[in-house]
């Protein structure tokens, strides 16, 4: 049996369920909070009181790191989770319950216990406070949710045991499931793999399903990546290919079988808003765009990880003078990561009244494509598709690159473009698309399994 990991704010019942799990399975509970007393001779108030919560951590992490790797049930301090450490180890091979709960039934479960102090609040302000500072934490963590509000432990523990031999989504979903794939462009092993998963003899009911949502999408590198992830990190997760002229009805699969989460690419990435329930404060009003979204205790929440991909590489050059070529959807998210990085931002687009839409709501200035000579910027983006196979097209003539100049180009294929080419040849810093992909990538699997992978790693699986 692989380890059963409870995970959860304080009061959510891991430590009674924990109990009925281990009894029920014949295993022992190891409770984190339990071993880090252990370990230190110390209570956790006392740990806090006297070395600060960040001493905590660090025997906790150690404790994490230490937990044996299968035939028991883990009941995790509340706070574990946000340690992208911690969910590294609790996630190798581990199925991770998250259990959770409304303020008032916390509330009134820790009014009498010793608590650490995590914060100078009142109780219920401190509950509500930690809850929504941990709550993508908390969402990251969980293979499956169980709500433990009018519940007893007893019955709680049913419930996993129950989805721990049956999983989640039931035959008829996935049937129907398998039914939509089938009319994507899935290649046939790709699919056979998807059957097997679904309704196989030999079905694993613990195996979830993550995809990228497109239309078209069958080029996407995703799945070869967040596959290659699963595998390194020992995650029971299969990602798939979503691919439907209709945003709606993906969604209403995605959920049928109960989806960890979708990346969005083309044409969904404003639709998508539409049909989920919250979206990010990034994604949301200024870029206007979602290209990830993360299913968990039946809600489904949008985030836009792109401007993360577009700023990471660009970090360095905080201040710069840039001009953005292109105005449409990636152009959107660069615009936010530019101005994010205190760069004085001219955008340039084919359609003058276009970039001028998008220089007002980022408070940029916007120009015609021939101002760029008189700009001389220390940084060019291209969100143009130009380059993008089989265009073969640079946005810029040769002489427009000048010495010095970095040049960002978002198209990723060909990963060397005619543009990053020329600008090779004239010396200039170059960053390719392949960075903005990996970037944004990479925290799209930090949102869905609070790991945060090396780039090293996704590099390795892209390239
Ligand atoms: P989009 O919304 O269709 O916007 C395309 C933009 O490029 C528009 O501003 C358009 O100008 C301009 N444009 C199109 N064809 C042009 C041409 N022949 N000459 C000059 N300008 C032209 O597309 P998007 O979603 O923003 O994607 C843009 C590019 O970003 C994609 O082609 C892809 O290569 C790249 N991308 C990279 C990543 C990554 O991870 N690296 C991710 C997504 C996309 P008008 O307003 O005049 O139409």
């Amino acid at each position: 049996m692989k380890r059963i990991v409870l995970t959860g704010f304080r009061g959510t019942g891991k430590t009674e369920v924990g109990k009925v799990l281990a009894s029920r399975l014949n295993l022992p509970l190891l409770d984190t909070d339990a071993l880090v007393e252990q370990k230190t001779g110390r209570s956790i108030p006392s740990i806090f009181h006297e070395e600060g919560e960040e001493r905590f951590r660090i025997e906790e992490r150690e404790v994490i790191a230490s937990l044996p790797a299968d035939n028991v049930v883990i009941s995790t301090g509340g706070g574990a989770v946000i340690d992208p450490r911690n969910m590294e180890h609790l996630r190798r091979q581990g199925i991770l319950i998250l259990l959770t709960a409304d303020i008032d039934t916390i509330e009134l479960r820790l009014a009498n216990a010793p608590r650490p102090p995590l914060t100078n609040l009142p109780l219920r302000e401190e509950i509500s406070a930690l809850l929504d500072q941990r709550r993508q934490h908390y969402y990251a963590s969980a293979d499956f949710c169980i709500d433990t509000r009018e519940t007893t432990p007893r019955a709680a523990g049913e419930k996993i045991l129950r989805v721990l031999t049956e999983g989640m989504p039931s035959l008829k979903h996935r049937t129907t499931a398998l039914e939509f794939f089938k009319t994507g462009r899935i290649l046939p092993l790709a699919l056979r793999r998807l059957e097997s998963v679904l309704v196989g003899a030999d079905r694993d009911p613990l195996t979830r399903i993550m995809g990228v949502a497109g239309y078209p999408c069958s080029h996407s590198k995703s799945p070869a990546l967040f596959n290659g992830l699963f595998e390194r990190y020992g995650l029971n997760y299969h990602y798939t290919w979503f691919e439907d002229p209709e945003i709606a009805e993906i969604l209403k699969i995605a959920r049928c079988i109960d989806a960890k989460g979708l990346s969005v690419t083309i044409p969904f990435k404003q639709d998508v808003m539409e049909y989920i329930d919250e979206v990010d404060e990034h994604a949301a009003r200024p870029i206007g765009a979602v290209n990830s979204v993360v299913f968990a205790c039946g809600t489904a929440i949008g985030y836009n990880t792109d401007w993360l991909g577009v700023r990471k590489p660009l970090v360095h050059l905080k201040g710069a003078k840039a001009v953005l070529l292109g105005a449409g959807g990636v152009a959107a998210a660069a615009a936010y990561a530019l101005v994010d990085l205190d760069m004085d931002v001219t955008i340039l687009n084919r359609t003058p009244a276009t970039a001028k839409i998008l220089a007002g709501r980022f408070g940029c200035t916007s120009a015609d494509w021939d101002a760029f000579d008189r700009i001389k910027p220390d940084l060019v983006v291209n969100a143009t598709p130009l380059g993008m196979d089989p265009d073969t097209r640079s946005p810029l003539k040769d002489e427009q690159i000048l010495p010095g100049m970095t040049v960002y180009d978002l198209v990723y294929t060909p990963p060397e473009t005619p543009l990053i080419q020329a600008a090779r040849k004239k010396g200039c810093p170059t960053i390719m698309g392949t960075e903005m992909f990996i970037h944004q990538a990479r925290e799209q699997f930090y949102l869905n399994f609070g790991i945060d992978v090396p780039d090293a790693i996704i590099r390795e699986l892209v390239l």
